[in-house]
């Protein structure tokens, strides 16, 4: 039997759900590529995702996902033989590390284990063990997904600088752009990966590579005309953005996502609201875990991301629940990713990024929580009503209510 006939919900670390209106926003015959519309339309994408980003350096856009845009930031930036430090702190970087090695990379990680962040005095140290400055690129995952470890970003920076190394400092902000705050310029990063598919609310196929002057000054000169970021910042003709045929349809899609971040909701309401449901979704595993086995990946909550939670559970327990939500509520939760130590068994992850609202949110702990009573899994109380009683308190009060309701006003207006 299943219950299931309503809408199904996606509660992974992306892709993320795509609002209604972002489809409909694709949904529309295929636009002139050579005038008109699209180029203009284009342009102010590009302008945007600066904004989000928080950076006047440039921006590029790729037909591809996350890894196309590991690819391409290590095309750019490191030729063969070239020495590259990454900071692993689960399974992501980890990724890039793949990437890049396969590259002719000399790769070597850093790695930080799954359950806390980034130690920027190690990084510091390492550095000033490197006096010829060897190592020309640091790469580190912003917000590490598998195991939902986020890291800070500017003391990285500050790390680098203290130690007096020219290294670039290039960010995957895959995971976080548009959830948790990033600024680019602001922390240091030179450059910052990204893809449309998590915060940026639109279905999975293109992706961003975002760099600096320094970058751009100390750029080699990329092998693949595909990857190579030169062009598509200066183009002569429209068609060199894209190195041919623009992504069309994600570029309409992504201009709604891009207004109702920037525009409706502000980019600094958006980070507040994934801080609110990601404390709702911790107080309820909280409560889970004051009677079973459940408990955070991350201890420190200054430490934890904003859009996806790592949750431990007995091991087989994680593939059981997400089985059952799956099949008798139409609700998908994220698997547990392997990393070096971690059984995937003893892990699943709830994704609270991007187009989310507490009901959603609830919706997701309750049935969690029913799913946890149909499968016997031993856990504490009040789960689902610690998350709303987090709601409440995290900016969800009737005050808070009136405030939001006025901004939609403003921004009705705004709109005509
Ligand atoms: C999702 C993700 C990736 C990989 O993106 P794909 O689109 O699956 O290639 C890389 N890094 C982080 C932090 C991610 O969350």
């Amino acid at each position: 039997m299943t219950l299931s006939r309503g809408r199904d919900v996606l509660a992974i670390p992306g892709p993320s759900i795509v609002p209604d209106r972002v489809l409909n926003a694709m949904h529309r015959a295929a636009p002139n590529i050579y005038e008109g519309e699209l180029i203009d339309l284009t342009a102010s994408v590009l302008a945007d995702l600066k904004r989000l980003a928080g950076t006047d350096g440039e921006a590029v856009i790729y037909i591809g996902n996350g890894h196309a845009a590991w690819e391409a930031s290590v095309a750019n930036i490191l030729r063969p033989g070239d020495k590259a430090l990454v900071l692993a702190t689960g399974r992501f970087g980890l990724g890039w590390a793949a990437i890049g090695r396969q590259m002719g990379i000399d790769i070597e990680v850093m790695d930080f284990g799954f359950t806390g962040p980034v130690d920027p005095a190690q990084v510091e140290a390492r550095l000033r063990a490197d006096p010829h400055h060897e190592i020309r690129a640091i790469l580190s995952v912003q917000t590490d997904t598998a195991s939902s470890v986020r890291s800070e970003i500017a003391p990285i920076r500050a790390a680098i600088d203290a130690a007096g190394h020219p290294a670039l400092l290039a960010v995957d902000c895959i995971a976080s752009l548009g959830c948790d705050r990033f600024e680019m310029d602001a922390w240091g990063a030179d450059v910052m990966v990204a893809a449309c598919q998590k915060g940026l609310m639109t279905p999975p196929g293109v992706a961003f590579v975002f760099f600096n002057a320094r970058a751009a000054a100390a750029a080699v000169d990329c092998p693949s005309p595909y990857w190579d970021w030169k062009p598509r910042t200066k183009p002569d003709v429209f068609y060199q953005l894209f190195a041919g045929t623009p992504p069309t349809h994600h570029l309409y899609g992504l201009r709604c996502a891009l207004d109702m971040i920037l525009v409706e909701e502000g980019l600094e309401a958006v980070w507040r609201r994934h801080a609110v449901h990601a404390r709702a979704v911790w107080a309820a595993v909280d409560a889970w875990g004051a009677g079973g086995a459940f408990r955070l990946n991350v201890a420190d909550p200054a430490c934890r991301s904003h859009a996806v939670t790592t949750i431990r559970v007995e091991s087989g327990d994680g593939s059981r629940l997400r089985r059952w939500c799956s099949d008798m509520a139409g609700l998908t939760l994220g698997i547990g990713l392997s990393a070096p130590g971690i059984d995937p068994e003893g892990l699943f992850r709830i994704g609270h990024m991007g187009h989310l609202n507490p009901h959603m949110l609830l919706g997701t702990l309750a049935t969690i929580e029913a799913g946890l009573g149909a499968l016997g899994i031993a856990r504490g109380p009040g789960a689902v009503e610690a998350a709303a009683q987090a709601i409440v308190g995290g900016g969800g009060s009737a005050a808070d209510a009136t405030s939001a309701g006025l901004r939609q006003v403003t921004a009705a207006r705004l709109h005509g």
